[in-house]
């Protein structure tokens, strides 16, 4: 029988030196050639012919393809590469000197997948089906899942099923190295909207002649609120937040137009659709009462994530035969933050999982995106097993 964990281990220099490098050179975006070339590098290293690895799908993304003996579904394992505007403070030797940062763990991420390729390069006899590694870049602007999808990332092979993970400092109370999971909804959808209420401008002090727009912002904000409190089942998470507010020029003259600018996030793809025809109705019929318009624009950004029950259970298989059953912890709750990871699960089942990465008794006590944020690098090795024994047991 394979011993996953501790074959991961053996290769744990190696998969810390791939962070290291990708932590090193950090790039935005869509922009990521860099770790693009270095990723390419790496799996040719490891023994993947050039012919298996498609780069620059939707711009840098990376898929390779590890084919088994036997047919059988496939099966992709997912990590985003790209990093963060923020300068480095974290001290490390390694730390980024460009101005911008790993500080959302995607260098780690992208460092456990290729672990895990490198596990079951070695183990691809013993393979049903295939595995279709993923390296997304574009994950903060949540363009990068979308871009790679539509440039074919899901297609020849078809792709079945798919795993991945986020690190980091992900929920309370957890010890380091444990995995956080979820059977349904982990973490929110990010719609933006805008909404332009139109009346008509005038002077402060005759309101009567004019359409006062700013009026209309005042009951807007507030009805607006009661869809989440009045008419969404109250257990049911979701958030409504107005950002931005833009209208009027001086103190005395009431303005032509006003402008409101949020987002929403929920977790039911269902409460989505009605969030967004409610501000439409809400938007319109307030303004519409004050003699006045709105113009509604509603910006749809990822769903949520929502894990396949079945794709969890295997999961928790895994996280059981590779750590100990007493290290998988469901999720106390939802995170309401997004992640493109959404756009696949949404065609394909799968499970995203958490991995408690930052060590609290080793002082990383920063969140996500913040200039020193860090992970423990003893606990890299986790994520590579559990990509390769998920892979090699998921249809069992
Ligand atoms: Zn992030
Ligand atoms: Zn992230």
């Amino acid at each position: 029988m394979t011993n996953i964990q501790d074959e991961a281990k053996a290769i744990l220099s190696e998969i810390i030196e791939w962070r290291r490098h990708i932590h090193a050179n950090p790039e935005l975006g869509l922009e990521t050639p860099e770790t693009e070339a270095y990723i390419v590098q790496a799996l040719e290293g490891m023994g993947f012919p050039s012919t298996s690895i498609r780069k620059g799908i939707g711009g840098h993304g990376v898929a390779a393809l590890l084919e088994g003996d036997e047919p059988g579904p496939v099966l992709a394992i997912r990590a985003d590469c790209d990093a963060l505007p923020i300068k480095e403070e974290t001290g490390l030797p390694f730390a980024a000197t460009n101005g911008c940062m790993h500080a959302c763990a995607h260098d780690v991420h992208t460092a456990m997948a290729l672990g895990a390729a490198q596990l079951l390069m070695k183990h691809r006899h013993e393979l049903k089906g295939s595995v279709k590694f993923i390296f997304q870049p574009a994950e903060e602007n949540v363009v990068g899942a979308k871009a790679m999808i539509d440039d074919g990332v899901l297609e020849n092979p078809k792709v079945d099923a798919l795993i991945g993970l986020h690190s980091g400092l992900l929920w309370k109370g957890y010890a380091a190295g444990e995995i956080g999971y979820s059977h349904g909804g982990m973490m929110a959808s990010a719609d933006r909207f805008l909404i332009t209420l139109k009346g008509k401008g005038g002077h402060g002090a005759t309101p009567h002649l004019t359409v006062d727009p700013i009026v209309m912002a005042g009951h807007l904000i507030c009805r607006l609120q009661t869809i989440l409190s009045r008419e969404v089942n109250p257990v049911d998470p979701g958030v409504l937040t107005i950002g931005r507010v833009t209208g009027g020029s001086a103190y005395n003259i009431i303005p032509g137009e006003c402008v409101l600018e949020g987002t929403v996030r929920v977790l039911d793809v269902e409460t989505r659709k009605m969030m967004e025809e409610r501000i439409r109705e809400l938007a319109e019929s307030t303004a519409a009462s004050m003699r006045g318009e709105a113009v509604v624009e509603y910006i749809p950004g990822p769903p949520p994530v929502i894990n396949d029950s079945a794709m969890t259970d295997k999961l928790l298989a895994t996280v059981a035969e590779v750590l100990g059953e007493e290290k998988a912890k469901e999720i106390p709750e939802p995170s309401m933050g997004a992640e493109d990871v959404a756009y696949f699960l949404e065609r394909v089942p799968g499970t995203f999982f958490f991995h408690a990465g930052s060590n609290p008794e080793k002082g990383q006590t920063y969140p996500h995106h913040n200039s020193k944020f860090d992970i423990d690098e003893d606990t890299l090795w986790i994520g590579s097993a559990l990509f390769a024994h998920f892979a090699l047991n998921w249809q069992k």
